[in-house]
């Protein structure tokens, strides 16, 4: 069924034998309720806990391959979720940090990717939009959620080279990336509507 899934996402467009691979080896009916594991390859979001969903393939293997990982790459997620995404970030060999800030989805994918043995660098309970400073600068951003604007946090703390992979709206979502030029200066390149949660700011 993974191969099947990797054949839809080729359909569709999805290029880069790593990330296929990635989808092909990922087993994403361990990472949703047991109600909607007959689903689970079927190319479609779902819903998890805290009112959440787990992305579409199709996205998580879109905004993957904009990333352009290489092994070692130091790589910053925000909306750990289902944890889906960061286990197909840990198949690229990528070094991963991610933020949830739900905190039911926070213990819940936490002791799952330890009873998988999957190794996260860190899996941390907070607000996304302020990145991680102490481990920055990354080689990519990841933001799985729905963004009304661009931390500037987020931009701040990628490499020169480094990729930020965010969809920017409200209602619907412009799948963006950000290349980092300079020290100041940032390439901006829009791919395609999407449609996700929000991403929430913790105000205080
Ligand atoms: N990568 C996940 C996507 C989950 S949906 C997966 O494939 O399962 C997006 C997630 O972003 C949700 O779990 C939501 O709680 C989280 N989120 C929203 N705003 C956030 C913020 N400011 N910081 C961290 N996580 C946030």
């Amino acid at each position: 069924m993974r191969n099947k899934l990797a054949d839809v996402l080729i359909a569709k467009g999805i290029v880069d034998v790593k990330v296929l691979n990635a989808i092909r080896n990922v087993p994403r009916h361990l990472f949703m309720d047991s109600s909607f594991e007959g689903h689970a390859y079927q190319d479609k979001a779902f819903p998890i806990a805290a009112d959440q969903t787990i992305s579409q393939p199709y996205t998580v293997a879109f905004q993957t391959e904009l990333l352009a990982i290489e092994p070692g790459h130091k790589v910053l997620e925000i909306g750990t979720g289902s944890g889906y995404q960061t286990a197909i970030l840990l198949k690229l060999k990528a070094k991963v940090y991610t933020i949830e800030r739900q905190l039911e989805l926070f213990k819940k994918t936490n002791l799952f990717f330890k009873k998988m043995g999957y190794r996260p660098k860190k899996v941390i309970f907070g607000d996304g939009y302020k990145g991680l400073p102490e481990i920055a600068p990354f080689d990519s951003i990841i933001v799985t959620a729905g963004a009304p604007e661009v931390p500037k946090a987020l931009m701040s703390q990628l490499k020169v080279g480094g990729r930020l992979v965010i969809p920017v709206g409200a209602e619907e979502q412009i799948m963006t990336m950000f290349i980092r030029k300079s020290e100041k200066e940032f390439e901006k390149k829009e791919l395609g509507a999407f449609r996700f949660v929000p991403l929430l700011e913790d105000k205080n």
